[in-house]
């Protein structure tokens, strides 16, 4: 059973590298991943799109499987969901969405079949999202989820608790950590940007300090991030989450003492140039936003 299921995967693994051997045409987005059991009972399906990771949890608990993040198109989601069919062999439960931007939300629209869990922040962005895009009312519907919570929420799901907890604002308003405690293992969605410059364009970067300090707390071994890769050795995962975290205490002393000392807004994105920072995917595109946005959080000014 266990060599039966390797040898899968290496089959799902060798095509798709066969698949992105053909170039996809510029800017359109790949509608298939790669289906990867990280421990057992556990798996990330992986969007590669031009270099980017992008994440999507699979918890297998017996008689279900649970979905986090459907990832960014229905063909996109479908493909997962096939993978997930021809793996694991249990039907979807339930879809458990963290962060609203289409990335990683659009994938809702082939899980109208699937019960759905989001915080209320995460729906009424998400709502206010489709809204301004005009999107029709069926594909709203499709999409919002069938329960939001607001701290915390727990379930049952074969052999597994699942918690969906709430820490406060990070990457948006409304994101959900997934913890299964039971397998030590956390989905943390666009909470965690492993070796990349994390966006914060529109975030809250000092209070994503205090979200990573509480998802740190945990009894867990295993974080699974949103953006990047997942090291051979799972559990090494901790020491790259700390990274993380020390990245944002860097960028937010930085910006403090610059406030500190009375700097504008365009003074300190001038002199707060975060250079050891500057090798990390997306850090040129990304790094003014980032200043601005935390000046405007640390100043009490967001709105
Ligand atoms: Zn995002």
């Amino acid at each position: 059973m266990k060599i039966g299921l390797a040898m899968f995967i290496t089959i799902v693994l060798g095509l798709s590298t066969d698949a992105a051997a053909q170039a996809p045409p510029a800017n359109r987005a790949p509608t298939s991943g790669t289906l990867r059991q990280i421990i057992p009972g556990h798996y990330v399906y992986t969007q590669d799109n031009a270099g980017r990771l992008f994440n999507s949890g699979v918890v297998a608990a017996g008689d279900g499987v649970l979905v986090f993040d459907a990832l960014d198109s229905e063909a996109l989601a479908r493909s997962e969901r096939e993978a997930i069919a021809g793996v694991i062999k249990q039907p979807i439960r339930y879809l458990v969405s963290s962060v609203f931007h289409d990335p990683f939300s659009k994938g809702n629209l082939a899980y109208g079949d699937v019960f759905k869990i989001g915080h209320e922040n995460y729906r009424a962005g998400l709502l206010d999202q489709m809204q301004r895009g005009q999107l029709s009312d069926q594909e709203q519907r499709t999409r919002l989820p069938n329960v939001t919570f607001r701290d915390r929420m727990t379930f049952y799901l074969g052999d597994k608790e699942i918690q969906v907890l709430y820490f406060g604002a990070a990457h948006t308003k409304g994101d959900s950590i997934l913890f299964v405690p039971q397998d030590r293992i956390v989905y943390m969605s666009e909470v965690f940007f492993n070796d990349e410059f994390p966006n914060i364009a529109g975030g809250y970067g000092v209070s994503w300090i205090r979200v990573l300090d509480a998802v740190r707390a945990l009894d867990a071994d295993v974080f699974v991030p949103g953006h990047g890769s997942i090291p051979d050795d799972p559990k090494q995962t901790r020491a790259a989450l700390d990274r993380m975290r020390q990245l944002l205490v860097d960028v937010r002393d930085r910006i403090q003492a610059e406030i500190a000392r009375g700097a504008t807004e365009d003074q300190t994105v001038a002199t707060v140039t975060l250079q050891q920072y500057e090798k990390m995917p997306q850090f040129a595109g990304t790094r003014e936003a980032v200043v601005r946005r935390i000046y405007k959080e640390l100043k009490g000014t967001l709105p």
